[in-house]
């Protein structure tokens, strides 16, 4: 029960599979930043996080989407390295102007940057400093809404639903994955409209970052 209650924490729930992608995009066209000439983010090194996916399961018969998941990763880990990265989560601005996420477990902007990279998930984060783990694990639920979930502090994997994930780029899969991930290093969200929340912030930031460097080849 514990796990139910704690446990189901979904990327997007809306009424519509169209709407979640759009509103994705949406979103990340709304969020405000505090301008990087005031150069908050100056005296936060940039760290390094390296990407090591452990098993990615399901995809025996989506060898075409496993490709993907794989550039993905790849994308995940260019964008999470990038100095624009860490400028957009630490000068992230929340819709009531101040720069501070909702959920963030008291931390600030500079200090969700650093726990985020320090890699740290709620198991076993410990043993592998410097590293995003996780595990993919691909399900069908045609009638479902939930794009993707994880049972927090119980194990780290990311489910993902196939019925989204067929159609998703590289790029889409960034963002979704890095809201789940969030959820293994131990954040959570209200709801699906708490957009200012770590996981759902930071997923954005990563979607929109991965989109600008498929298109323009670099960040800056
Ligand atoms: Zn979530």
């Amino acid at each position: 029960m514990k796990n139910l209650l704690l446990g189901l924490s979904c990327f997007a729930l809306s009424f519509n599979t169209f709407a979640h992608t759009s509103s994705t995009d949406t979103q990340a066209a709304k969020m405000n930043f505090a301008p990087v000439h005031l150069r908050l983010a100056d005296n936060i090194a940039t760290q390094s996080l390296k990407v090591v996916p452990g098993s990615v399961a399901g995809f025996n018969s989506y060898p075409q989407e496993k490709q993907t998941m794989e550039a993905a990763f790849h994308l995940v880990e260019q964008v999470i390295n990038s100095e624009e990265f860490k400028q957009r989560v630490v000068n992230y601005v929340d819709k009531s102007g101040k720069r501070s996420y909702t959920n963030n477990r008291g931390l600030t902007n500079e200090q969700v940057y650093e726990y985020i990279l320090s890699g740290k998930e709620m198991i076993d984060g410990d043993k592998t400093p410097g590293e995003m783990n996780f595990d993919i694990s691909r399900y069908n639920k045609s009638w479902s809404k939930v794009i993707g979930y994880t049972n927090q502090g119980s194990d780290n994997v990311i489910h993902v639903n196939g019925k989204f994930y067929r159609g998703f780029s590289a790029a889409d899969i960034t963002g979704n994955i890095t809201h789940e991930w969030i959820h293994l290093c131990g954040f959570v969200h209200d709801n699906a409209a708490d957009h200012d929340s770590v996981p759902y912030a930071v997923g954005y930031i990563m979607g929109d970052l991965a989109k600008k460097l498929v298109k323009q080849g670099y960040l800056d």
